[in-house]
């Protein structure tokens, strides 16, 4: 029988940091709807081998991978696999985890930020030094135009809507409930996310 899963729940504008081992499964839950997840994977044993975003286009030859498509590393290696999507399958790609820089031209010096919610969640782990590499931005809906310009929409989930991944290597994962409020990618009330950890075997 295969061992219990366990429920992680990462409070609205909040991070955290988990470990997997290959072959394990996180479902990415948006309890509220609306809100959006970003996600990032270390290689466990050498952190400098990171989920790429630039990597994983070229392998997939989309922006944002399909169901039993592959997120890779910068050595082109799978680091998890989007086995299933249970949301609307709006992810976006393309756009950098929000940070204090960001907020400090959006006038809101001193905001949360996704950037500060990994780093926190690392240091958390014995990792103060990371890198910040490009998220996987769960439920975020950016739509390319044909102009190739983008706008700043709101997530499209319903409340419950998740989206399974399956770690291909000894992996850290971390997620932060984004706490972008000024630019319009959430619901108008933040919400939580939470992590169901379903292990192999
Ligand atoms: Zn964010």
């Amino acid at each position: 029988m295969g061992r219990m899963a366990e429920r992680i729940h990462i409070p609205a504008r909040e991070g955290t940091a988990v470990r997997m081992a290959s072959g394990d499964r996180v479902r990415v839950i948006d309890p509220q709807g609306g809100q959006v997840a970003d996600v990032f994977a270390f290689n466990a044993d050498d952190l400098s081998e990171y989920h790429s975003a630039e990597h994983t286009r070229v392998s997939c030859e989309r922006l944002f991978p399909l169901p039993g498509q592959a997120f890779v590393t910068q050595r082109r290696r799978p680091i998890l696999t989007l086995e299933a999507d249970d949301s609307p399958g709006i992810h976006d790609m393309l756009c950098a985890a929000c940070d204090p820089d960001r907020y400090r031209l959006l006038d809101a010096p001193g905001h949360a930020s996704c950037r500060d919610n990994l780093e926190r969640a690392m240091a958390g782990l014995g990792f103060p030094h990371v890198e910040i590499p490009q998220p996987i931005n769960l439920f975020m809906h950016i739509p390319v135009g044909e102009d190739s310009t983008i706008s700043f929409q709101p997530a499209q989930t319903r409340p419950g809507d998740s989206v399974t991944l399956r770690a291909e290597l000894d992996l850290i994962l971390a997620v932060s409930a984004c706490p972008q409020d000024i630019v319009g990618i959430n619901a108008a009330q933040l919400g939580p996310i939470d992590l169901d950890l379903l292990p192999a075997g």
